[in-house]
């Protein structure tokens, strides 16, 4: 007789001493030993909680609850993406019963008394389709763990590991509209990293890069609130969305970030200021349908020129639509 060469946990669950005295026999030569034996419906249903067999041979007539009734439980035990084979063992031979057997979420039905050929046989199939499902739940929870990590990649600025403009834009909107359905400001602050270039001419793309990656962490640390967020706007460019926060609150952002920056002391000896800094555009507005989020970001965007204006390593508001 063939033997099962892994370790299968059975649960046999039959209230009949000579039947469990013959299927133990049969499968001892299967190389399953120490089955559970339930024989009882309660106790059948204590030892699958415990125990989490594979298969559970179930009998259809028991003292108390019967196999019907054990088979909806345990599939009801389930969680998801588990799966326990049952196979039904009845001395009635109705095809009611089978039917309603499958029905109830039984996935075999063998007549009693059990030929030793036909239970091995069962067992072997149901643990090749254990053995099956065992796989493709592996499966789907690598695709899942490679979907998040798509999702993670697809969103995240490759350089700075902040947001990137994708997700900001996706962001915006989100918050755009949330803030037009509560009546409340949303506000926009555009940073951009004062003589970048001349950073980059003089100490190197990479020292470049590195200046980057500071500039974002501090940016990211500015914003607490769960519905704010940084994002790298591209280049030496970030951008920070506000939600429910009026022009005051956005300006104090600004300024936090911008003192942050200036307070890293990164030496920058062809800027007039020694160090980087940054220049913010600073924009606030109660959104609506009527309004546009194009007009919103163009018009920190100007605020932001102003700033470069004025001197840079400072902060400007502006206001919706005024250009130019
Ligand atoms: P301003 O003060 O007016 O903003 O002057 P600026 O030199 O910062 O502005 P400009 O737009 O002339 O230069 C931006 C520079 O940023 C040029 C570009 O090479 C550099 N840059 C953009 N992206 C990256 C990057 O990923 N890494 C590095 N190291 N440099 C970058
Ligand atoms: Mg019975
Ligand atoms: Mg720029
Ligand atoms: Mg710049």
């Amino acid at each position: 007789m063939k033997k099962i060469a892994s370790k299968l946990k059975v649960l046999l669950v039959e209230d009949s001493k000579t039947t469990i005295e013959t299927v133990c026999g049969f499968m001892e030569k299967m190389d399953i030993r120490n089955p559970f034996i339930a024989e009882s419906g309660k106790a059948a249903i204590e030892l699958f909680k415990k125990n989490r067999p594979d298969i559970v041979l179930l009998d259809v007539l028991l003292p108390d609850i019967d196999g019907f009734e054990v088979a909806r439980q345990i599939r009801a035990l389930e969680q998801d993406g588990d799966w326990t084979a049952i196979i039904f063992l009845t001395g009635q031979a109705s095809d009611e019963n089978l039917a309603r057997g499958i029905e109830i979420g039984g996935d075999d039905y063998l007549i009693k008394p059990v030929s030793e050929v036909v239970l091995n046989s069962k067992i072997r199939a149901m643990h090749r389709l254990t053995e099956m499902h065992r796989t493709l739940v592996g499966m789907a929870h690598q695709m899942n763990t490679a979907n998040m990590e798509l999702q993670r990649l697809s969103t995240t600025d490759g350089l700075t590991g902040i947001a990137n403009r994708r997700f900001f834009d996706e962001m915006l909107l989100r918050e755009w509209r949330r803030c037009s359905r509560m009546k409340m400001p949303i506000s926009l602050v555009m940073i951009d990293v004062d003589h970048f270039k001349l950073y980059n001419d003089t100490y190197g793309h990479q020292a470049g890069d590195e200046c980057l990656k500071a500039v974002a962490v501090q940016a990211a640390l500015a914003v607490t609130r769960a519905a704010d967020m940084a994002a790298r706007y591209g280049g030496e460019e970030f951008v920070i969305v506000l939600g429910e926060t009026d022009l005051n609150g956005a300006r104090w952002v600004a300024n936090n970030v911008r003192q942050r920056i200036s307070d890293l002391k990164m030496v920058h000896e062809s800027s007039k200021f020694d160090r980087v800094t940054i220049s913010c555009g600073v924009v606030s507005v109660m959104p609506s349908g009527k309004l546009s989020v194009d007009t919103f970001l163009h018009s920190a965007d100007q605020a932001l020129y102003l700033a470069k204006e004025k001197g840079r390593n400072c902060v400007v508001c502006g206001e919706y639509g005024q250009l130019d």
